[in-house]
């Protein structure tokens, strides 16, 4: 049996399922990953020990059936995570907006995933491959060119996984859905889409003349 075949699928467990508007719940694994694979900023959420929850904007990447992040290995809450706190994790596309007739139908269109579990934290191997993978999720082709990490940053660095065992996604990519009596009013309805888009590099001040040429794989982040 495959690995994707023994896994649950999104929001087939108690705590994920889709209960509002459980029509927009999609229930494949392969979306999942496609949803992930899309995103760049993913936001971790936890509780404290006084119970106070944070959710803190991370990149991430999917290693599999995993995802990996990283942080100081001096922060707080990477420690909690590391010390085996639960964890929600989510990632959202915004694809656009809905304008309805009236503003209670108005909303957006959108993709989004969330993990429920626990993190543990990757050593060695494991944890250069995890920087790797997120450097090249949010900059792909760049890994090789740049300088990698030292033994005193990789100390620094603390690299979580997060597996995709207990998730949901929900999306939306409908167009408005009003009130039969509210489509007579004098009013335009419809989706405006959001695009996310690459705009054009800015060198760094310090750039040196020779290597002024914007790399062919910069301009393949455009496409
Ligand atoms: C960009 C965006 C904007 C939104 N704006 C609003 C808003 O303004 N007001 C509002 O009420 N709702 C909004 N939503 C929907 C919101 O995320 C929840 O789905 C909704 O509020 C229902 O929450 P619930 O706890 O009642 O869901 P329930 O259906 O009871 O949640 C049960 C389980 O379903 C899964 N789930 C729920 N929502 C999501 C989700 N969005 N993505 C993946 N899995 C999910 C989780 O596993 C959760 O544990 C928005 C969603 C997105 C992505």
């Amino acid at each position: 049996m495959s690995m994707e075949a023994m896994l649950a699928n999104p929001g087939s467990t108690e705590r994920t399922r889709v209960r509002r508007i459980p029509e927009l719940a999609v229930t494949d694994r392969s979306t999942l990953h496609q949803v992930l694979d899309a995103g760049l900023l993913g936001h971790l959420a936890l509780a404290d020990e006084t119970g106070q929850p944070y959710a803190l904007p991370v990149a991430y990447a999917r290693d599999g059936e995993s995802l990996v992040m990283h942080g100081s290995a001096a922060s707080r809450l990477f420690r909690l995570c590391a010390a085996g706190t639960p964890v929600c994790f989510t990632v959202t596309l915004l694809d656009g907006l809905v304008l309805a007739r009236s503003a209670f139908e108005s909303s957006m269109n959108y993709r989004s995933v969330m993990v429920l579990g626990h993190c543990t934290v990757l050593h060695g191997k494991s944890k250069e491959l995890g920087l790797r993978l997120i450097t090249e999720h949010l900059m792909p082709e760049r890994w090789d060119e740049i300088r990698k990490p030292s033994a005193q940053e990789l100390r620094a660095t603390a690299v979580l996984e997060l597996p995709l065992d207990e998730c949901s996604v929900k999306i939306n990519a409908d167009g408005p859905d009003d009130d039969a009596e509210d489509v007579a009013l004098p009013v335009w309805a419809g989706r405006v889409p959001l695009v996310r888009q690459c705009g054009d590099p800015v060198p760094a001040t310090d750039l040196k003349p020779e290597y002024a040429r914007i790399p062919d794989y910069i301009h393949r982040w455009k496409a």
